[in-house]
């Protein structure tokens, strides 16, 4: 964005105008959600949250990031049928954290039953920020694997055509035509429809597992229309509805409602808050018992918790996973950030010490997913200095800060006044993986999403209504 020999008047009335441009190509491309005060009713929307103008990435990291895909679909997978390792990476975690452990307890007791049909559903997104270096070099860093509930692929899929237009208003044609295609709600359905017929009913549907509040609703929707234009049947159900209508047959078929559920899609049940009663519990277990697929089981989200994502980063974990592949180890590793364990010990004392005398160096992070959970800066020695004799502060991993190099940009959301802000970004790449058996039958990168907030807030997601959706402009 030059300024130069452009009156600052001038320039504001043109940003004004392309705010008002790009606001309604987002509505007219169907980047959409539902308004805080209407959150279940489609009578008055808005578009989702996204910034005027796409942010810059450079093209060999977003490469980089996209190629890790298909092995990091491996790993999550493979993990997922450790329990060895599982049992082993989670033990401290589970007799503090009252969250992981009840779902730990699932796994134990699924784990006992024979399972009947083993086809498997995994829909993750790996996110990753670029982090600068005070020698000038930028690499791509792991913030997280989201293995349950990974949003934004619908409307990421809608997002290019609304930065291309921006561009072309903006008089940056060429920019325009950088813009790249994505469409991860196709993929994700991709797999959905996979994992459907492997399971083998035409009458069975695919159930999402939705929240009581659905404000964004419309991601949803890309994924579900894409399965309705394969002909395959979708029903929308929440918790109560499997506690009060859900029920599985002699050979472990899901019923809800009387209909057969081929595939279950969790968009919830991510956080404590999701389980709003012991009935909720029941549910998980009722379809964690039964044979339709389960995106995910409960093996691969424990596989997602951020112990696992620690514990993988010690020397000569991802070599377990990946005996006889050197090149496979380094490729994930190398987008593996400082990791450090918080169990009782020696190794566990030092990370307290090194945390304590420079938390600004540091994230510390419980076993949460959403956003707006972990903890920085100052804020660290407070939590520290408060459980650091006890086993409580195993509920929680340290984990280096990243700093990606900020870039200006405008905010586009509802109610917010349009000013330019420094921006951080973050990346995340879609994979879509199906097993049956032992067999990989589907393996794939599915697309990715670029989220900007404003560098003035450390943590939060666009679903936390801090980040805003984006577009890479490869540089
Ligand atoms: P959640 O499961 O809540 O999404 P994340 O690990 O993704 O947890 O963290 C939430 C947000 O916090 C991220 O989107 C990112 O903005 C910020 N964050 C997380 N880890 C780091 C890190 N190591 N360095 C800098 N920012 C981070
Ligand atoms: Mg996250």
């Amino acid at each position: 964005m030059s300024t130069s020999g452009i009156s600052e008047d001038v320039l504001r009335d043109d940003i004004k105008g392309l705010g008002e441009v790009a606001k309604d190509t987002a509505l007219l491309n169907g980047v959409l959600m539902r308004t805080k005060d209407t959150p279940n009713s489609s009578e008055v929307v808005s578009y989702a949250p996204f910034t005027l103008f796409p942010s810059p990435v450079p093209k060999s990291l977003f490469h980089q990031a996209l190629e890790a895909q298909t092995h990091f679909n491996r790993l999550v997978d493979r993990i997922s049928q450790s329990p060895d390792f599982l049992e082993e990476a989670l033990s401290s975690t589970i007799k503090v954290d009252d969250f992981t452990a009840r779902l730990f307890s699932i796994y134990r007791q699924v784990q006992q039953e024979p399972q009947t049909l083993s086809i498997v559903l995994g829909l993750n997104r790996s996110d990753y920020m670029l982090d600068q270096s005070p020698d000038g070099t930028t690499s791509l860093k792991q913030i997280e694997i989201n293995t349950i509930a990974a949003s934004f692929g619908g409307l990421a899929s809608r997002t290019p055509d609304v930065h291309r237009h921006i561009l072309k208003v903006a008089n940056r044609l060429e920019e325009s035509r950088q813009i790249l295609d994505n469409n991860p709600a196709a993929g994700l359905a991709k797999g959905l429809a996979k994992a459907w017929e492997l399971y083998g009913s035409e009458r069975a549907v695919v159930m999402f597992l939705v929240e009581d509040v659905q404000r964004n609703i419309y991601d949803h929707r890309y994924v579900e229309n894409e399965l309705w234009l394969r002909d395959i049947p979708v029903i929308r159900r929440k918790f109560e509805d499997v506690c009060q209508t859900g029920s599985l047959d002699k050979n472990k078929r899901l019923f809800v409602g009387g209909q057969e559920v081929a595939v279950v899609y969790f968009r919830n049940g991510y956080m404590p808050q999701n389980y709003t009663s012991e009935q909720s519990w029941e549910a998980r277990l009722l379809m964690e018992r039964s044979c339709a697929v389960k995106c995910p089981d409960i093996s691969t989200h424990l596989a997602g918790t951020k112990k696992v994502q620690q514990e993988l980063a010690r020397p000569g974990v991802l070599e377990r996973f990946f005996p006889n592949e050197p090149e496979t180890v380094a490729q994930l590793q190398a987008t593996f950030a400082g990791l450090y364990t918080l169990d009782m010990g020696d190794e566990g004392d030092r990370t307290v010490d090194m945390a304590l005398a420079a938390p600004d160096r540091y994230v510390l992070k419980p076993q949460r997913e959403g956003g707006g959970n972990n903890i920085y800066g100052q804020d660290i020695c407070g939590v520290l200095e408060g459980v650091k004799d006890s086993t409580e502060r195993t509920a929680y991993i340290l984990m280096d800060k990243i700093h990606p190099q900020p870039v200006s940009n405008y905010l586009l959301r509802p109610g917010a006044p349009l000013q330019p802000s420094q921006c951080l970004s973050e990346l995340g790449v879609f994979g879509a993986y199906v097993r049956t058996g032992r067999e990989m039958v589907m393996n794939e990168c599915v697309g990715h999403l670029l989220r900007t907030k404003s560098c003035a807030h450390e943590d939060g997601g666009v679903a936390a209504g801090v980040a805003v959706l984006d577009n890479p402009l490869l540089i």
